[in-house]
């Protein structure tokens, strides 16, 4: 439909046209005018189009800020994103690490590919024995711990987190659920409940009730932690808090205390699974097995889907008193298990050569990274927040970085950081030029 000024200046321009008439035969010069009036009308029109789409996803499209960074991409590939007027973008996002593989591997159309041709979603989550649910849970627990070896699917990393919630009650038979300052894990109520900052809890309250946000990486933390705990949700690497590692030290101690008080210990691998920290899981850097791990992001491979993982022993919990205890219609959808499970393998392929390059990329990006303006610099694996001194002086050297074709952002809980988390596939090339961008927004 044309909109109102469209149509206006279609008909004051159809006014002054003189249209021939059987007294006034001009037709060769009003055919003329015609055409270069359809010419200006349909500049005008792809013009509106284009401010249009960005009008109408402000209109339209429920925002989650008053400044979204509304970039119009019209292709993925690599690291590469592509905008509307052809403007190329190295990612330093990734999606907020999901795009581990790179956009648009291969091997992951194809698999996506393969799955249309055979079913979309045919029956809610397990109910039918759905070969891409079925070899892509063999192959995650293939490549875990033996303990880990029950997967329950889920659409999203929250709704892992709130799986992983519910096991925990019914495993334990207890309520009270600890969790960590600066710690991210999802924006749904039971979520939000144990996210670590109390600027975004405070407006939806009341949350869950008997959660526990303990400091993270403090042995006095653990005094905390005693039989009534249900579970321990911990992030292996504090993502949103600006990448910021706890201690080997830290982490064997509190896994011990979850053993010595039957808590369950639930790791939050949303951000540090599939390689993001040079390894494949993010828990196998301290020397020991959580009792369930937490996925999304990266493990649909760019589609969407969560999961949580435990023993069977424990996920059985959830088919008795009440049946059908946690449920759901879309998780595990089998596009994205088949997606998902392409790109997995494509990080396993030549003995995870793609993990494997992830400390040679880290440690070219921190070679590059040295500028005055940066304050310190937290990293695990391809994984990088540059800190600076203030939130604006970060929003700046970001607003130029775009500008200048290389997208990052700041972390949710450390504003003052730039956050680099690029696909794993990320050339050292793209590193360089990324990395003298940024430098380059710095010195202005
Ligand atoms: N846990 C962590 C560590 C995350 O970073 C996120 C999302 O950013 C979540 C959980 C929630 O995942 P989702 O956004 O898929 O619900």
């Amino acid at each position: 439909m044309r909109n109102n000024s469209q149509v206006r200046s279609l008909t004051f321009l159809l006014l002054i046209f003189d249209f021939p008439t059987p007294d006034s035969p001009t037709l060769p010069t009003n055919i003329l005018n015609l055409c270069v009036l359809c010419t200006v009308i349909g500049q005008q029109s792809s013009v509106n189009f284009l401010m249009n789409q960005r009008e109408l996803f402000l209109k339209h499209v429920a925002q989650t800020s008053t400044t979204p960074l509304a970039l119009e991409i019209v292709k993925a590939e690599g690291c590469k994103l592509y905008d509307t007027a052809g403007k190329e973008y190295i990612d330093l996002i990734g999606g907020i690490s999901v795009a581990n593989t790179g956009h648009r591997h291969p091997e992951v159309i194809a698999a996506i590919q393969q799955q249309l041709e055979a079913y979309l979603h045919i029956m809610v989550y397990g109910e039918f024995v759905e070969a891409p649910q079925v070899q892509y849970a063999k192959l995650l627990t293939d490549n875990l711990p033996a303990s880990l070896n029950s997967v329950y699917f889920t659409n999203s990393g929250a709704e892992a987190v709130e799986g992983a919630m519910k096991l925990a009650k019914r495993v334990t038979n207890r309520t009270q659920i600890v969790s960590f300052n600066n710690s991210y894990h999802g924006s749904t109520q039971g979520a939000l409940s144990i996210i670590g900052d109390e600027y975004w809890r405070n407006a939806f309250r009341p949350l869950l009730p008997d959660v526990l946000h303990l400091e993270y990486n403090s042995f006095d933390s653990l005094g905390f932690i005693n039989e009534n705990t249900a579970c321990v949700i911990a992030e292996t690497v504090q993502a949103e808090a600006g990448v910021k590692p706890p201690s080997k030290e830290w982490m064997q101690a509190l896994r011990k205390k979850c053993t010595a008080t039957g808590t369950l210990l639930i790791l939050d691998e949303i951000q540090t699974g599939f390689g993001r920290t040079g390894t494949l899981w993010g828990f196998q850097h301290f020397d020991l097995v959580p009792d369930v791990i937490l996925l999304g992001k990266a493990l649909g491979g760019g589609m969407p889907l969560g999961a949580f993982i435990a023993d069977k022993n424990l996920m059985d919990t959830f088919t008795d008193n009440p049946v059908l205890g946690h449920i759901t219609t879309f998780g595990g959808h089998p596009v994205s298990c088949a997606a998902g499970m392409a790109a997995m393998k494509v990080l396993l392929a030549d003995e995870q050569a793609i993990i494997k390059s992830v400390a040679a990329k880290q440690k070219l990006f921190l070679s590059l990274l040295v500028h005055p303006k940066i304050k310190a610099i937290h990293s695990f694996g391809l994984w990088i927040a540059i800190e600076f001194d203030s939130f604006e002086t970060n929003k700046k050297v970001i607003d130029k970085c775009i500008a200048a074709g290389v997208l990052t952002d700041w972390f949710l809980f450390a504003a003052n950081c730039l956050r680099i988390s690029p696909p794993l596939t990320i050339l050292d090339d793209e590193i360089k030029v990324a990395c003298a961008v940024i430098l380059s927004c710095c010195d202005s």
